[in-house]
C-alpha cells in the first residue's frame, strides 16, 4: 500500500503584497525542489536559524531520541558547522490545535481527518514574503504503528525516516519523485529513508 506525506502550505499573501505593492517585482528564481511562493520565489528560513523546535506533550518521550536522530541528520549534513534545528522545549503544553502562534511544534495525533487515513503525516510551513517563520508537523498515530529503533519492522512505519522527510517539509522543501531523495511522497512501512539523498542535499545548498 502507498501512503502518502501530507503538506499543507499556508500562504500570508496578505503581508506580501503589502510590501510588494511599493517595491520592484521579486524576481522569480529556480525552485531548488522547493515550495515557491506566487512569485515564483523559494520560500526559506533565510538566516533565521537555528529553527527553533517544541514538542508538544502529545509526543511520547519514546519517540525523543528518533527525532533527535533525524534533527542531527540535517545539523551534521546541511549546516556546515551551522545548527539548522534546535529542540528548546519537550512536553510543551498547550491544545492540539496547530495554528500561527509563534511555535513551531511537533504534535502527535491519536485521531485523525476521516477523510485521509493514508496520510502519516502533516507538515504546516507559514511564510512572508519568501521567508519562512513557523512551522508544524502533525504525525498521524490513530492509522499507523511507528517503530522507534534502529534496525526495522515490516510492519510499522520507520519513524526516523519520517521525521527526515517532515523536518525537509519545515525547511521549504516540496515533493519529489527522485529515487533516493527523502522528499518522496510515499513510504511505505518497513521502509528506511533516513539519510538526506544526493539530490536533496544539492537542493538545500541552493537556501543554506
Ligand atoms: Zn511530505
Amino acid at each position: 500500500m502507498k501512503l502518502r506525506l501530507g503538506l499543507s502550505i499556508l500562504l500570508m499573501v496578505a503581508i506580501a503584497t503589502l510590501i510588494q505593492a511599493c517595491s520592484r517585482p521579486p524576481t522569480p528564481q529556480e525552485s531548488c525542489n522547493f515550495v515557491q511562493n506566487p512569485e515564483q520565489q523559494r520560500v526559506s528560513w533565510k538566516s533565521s536559524l537555528p529553527v527553533k523546535l517544541y514538542l508538544h506533550s502529545s509526543v511520547p518521550a519514546e519517540a525523543y531520541p528518533v527525532i533527535d536522530k533525524a534533527i542531527s541528520e540535517y545539523n551534521l549534513t546541511v549546516g556546515g558547522g551551522r545548527e539548522m534545528f534546535k529542540i528548546v522545549a519537550r512536553g510543551a503544553s498547550g491544545d492540539m490545535n496547530p495554528g500561527r502562534d509563534g511555535y513551531s511544534m511537533i504534535y502527535w495525533f491519536g485521531s485523525w481527518d476521516k477523510s485521509r487515513p493514508t496520510e502519516q503525516a502533516r507538515t504546516t510551513i507559514y511564510w512572508s514574503g519568501s521567508e519562512i517563520f513557523e512551522a508544524d508537523i502533525r504525525i498521524n498515530a490513530a492509522n499507523f504503528r511507528y517503530y522507534f529503533g534502529e534496525d526495522t519492522h515490516f510492519s510499522e512505519v520507520d519513524l526516523n525516516s519520517l521525521m527526515v522527510h517532515e523536518i525537509g517539509h519545515v525547511l521549504g522543501l516540496a515533493h519529489n519523485v527522485t529515487s533516493g531523495s527523502v522528499m518522496n511522497i510515499t513510504l511505505d512501512q518497513g521502509q528506511v529513508r533516513r539519510r538526506l539523498g544526493a539530490m536533496d542535499q544539492t537542493s538545500l545548498k541552493c537556501e543554506y
